[in-house]
């Protein structure tokens, strides 16, 4: 039923770094098993990421600056109207919840996730991790009690300048829509494919089969499975992670949780050791009230940099935005073994 399909193909050409000795470089197009779309893998380890010093933006001006630093927030952020939530915005540590100034969506609420206005992935703490998505569930199980709760959630997150993340004072989007976007519609609706034809939850199965298979799943946290995935989304791969028996915002407890934060800092502990310093993250949950079981929550993780940190050039270019094309210069075989070493140690705090 799951089928990891993919096809080499290659180019001849002249390379004048070995004296015009004929040579012969390969491309693999992988095929994602769950919606079919291609990716390919080229330009191996020719894109390494680049780390900023962070400390040159945590500085007094920048605070000044900063719509999300503690002296600012209560006067530049907007509040929700008392009909959506009478408390304005949600608090809960050190995370506050509230409207997007420049929303995507209907409901579409930022996690401003720390007082702290520069947090490296090293500082991102358990307490900082889980109040900041608790907060977010919070914010999404309030928005489905109102009468016109859209039915799809999500969370993402944009870290750091590479990523597209335009403030670096860390801040998660908590969004609830009627639109899915194309990536999550494409999920869902393959899924629901899959489970009519299969009569099996795909996510299941994919975990079952990764965990068989052994060379892209990387070990479980609690009840999360760690993968990294047969098509990667990004250029320097991508982390995913598959909660195979949770579905819904509803079904997503303090133990899911628990696991889920506690899986997120090893991920890190493993960036911080290749020198992965900004990603793009989305949260995907099953629509709620929906009674086939079909989807799994997952997250997925996917790396970003600057290809170099003269001119900044981001790490997307024609291939993603014209043709929707991911690819990616390492193999997920290779990281899933480097990222083994990380999963199943606990790092501290
Ligand atoms: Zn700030």
């Amino acid at each position: 039923m799951l089928e990891f399909r993919k096809k080499v193909v290659s180019t001849s050409l002249l390379d004048p770094r070995e004296d015009f000795r004929h040579k012969t470089i390969e491309t693999e197009i992988r095929y994602d098993p769950l919606t079919g779309e291609t990716g390919r893998l080229a330009h191996f380890g020719m894109i390494k990421p680049q780390k900023e010093d962070f400390s040159a933006w945590d500085t007094p001006e920048s605070h000044s600056l900063c719509p999300f630093c503690p002296e600012n927030i209560e006067k530049v952020t907007p509040k929700y109207p008392s009909d959506l939530l009478p408390e304005g915005r949600l608090r809960k540590g050190q995370t506050t919840i509230l409207p997007n100034i420049s929303p995507y969506d209907q409901f579409s609420a930022l996690a401003v996730m720390s007082t702290a206005h520069v947090v490296p992935l090293e500082k991102m703490t358990t307490a900082l991790l889980k109040n900041a998505f608790g907060a977010g569930l919070e914010f999404l199980h309030r928005i489905f009690d109102l009468e016109s709760a859209p039915p799809y959630q999500l969370i993402i997150w944009n870290y750091m300048p590479p990523s597209g993340g335009g403030l670096v004072h860390p801040h998660l989007q908590i969004i609830s829509s009627s639109f899915q976007g194309n990536l999550f519609r494409k999920t869902l609706s393959k899924s629901k494919d899959y489970y009519r034809q299969f009569g099996q939850n795909f996510w299941q199965d994919l975990c079952a089969t990764e965990k068989k298979q052994g060379e892209r799943f990387a070990g479980r946290v609690g009840t999360g499975y760690w993968l990294t995935p047969f098509v990667p989304l990004g250029v320097l791969g991508e982390f995913m992670v598959v909660f195979p028996e949770i579905r819904t915002v509803f079904d997503l407890d303090d133990k899911t949780l628990d696991d889920l934060v506690e899986g997120m800092k090893r991920l890190f502990a493993y960036f911080q050791s290749v020198g992965i310093a900004s990603y793009n993250m989305g949260l995907f949950f099953a629509p709620a009230g929906e009674a086939e079981n079909y989807f799994s929550l997952h997250a997925r993780f996917i790396p970003r940099t600057f290809l170099n940190l003269e001119q900044k050039p981001p790490d997307t270019n024609a291939l993603q935005v014209v043709l929707h094309e991911p690819f990616t210069v390492i193999r997920p075989e290779t990281q899933c073994a480097e990222l083994k070493n990380f999963i199943g140690v606990s790092p501290k705090a």
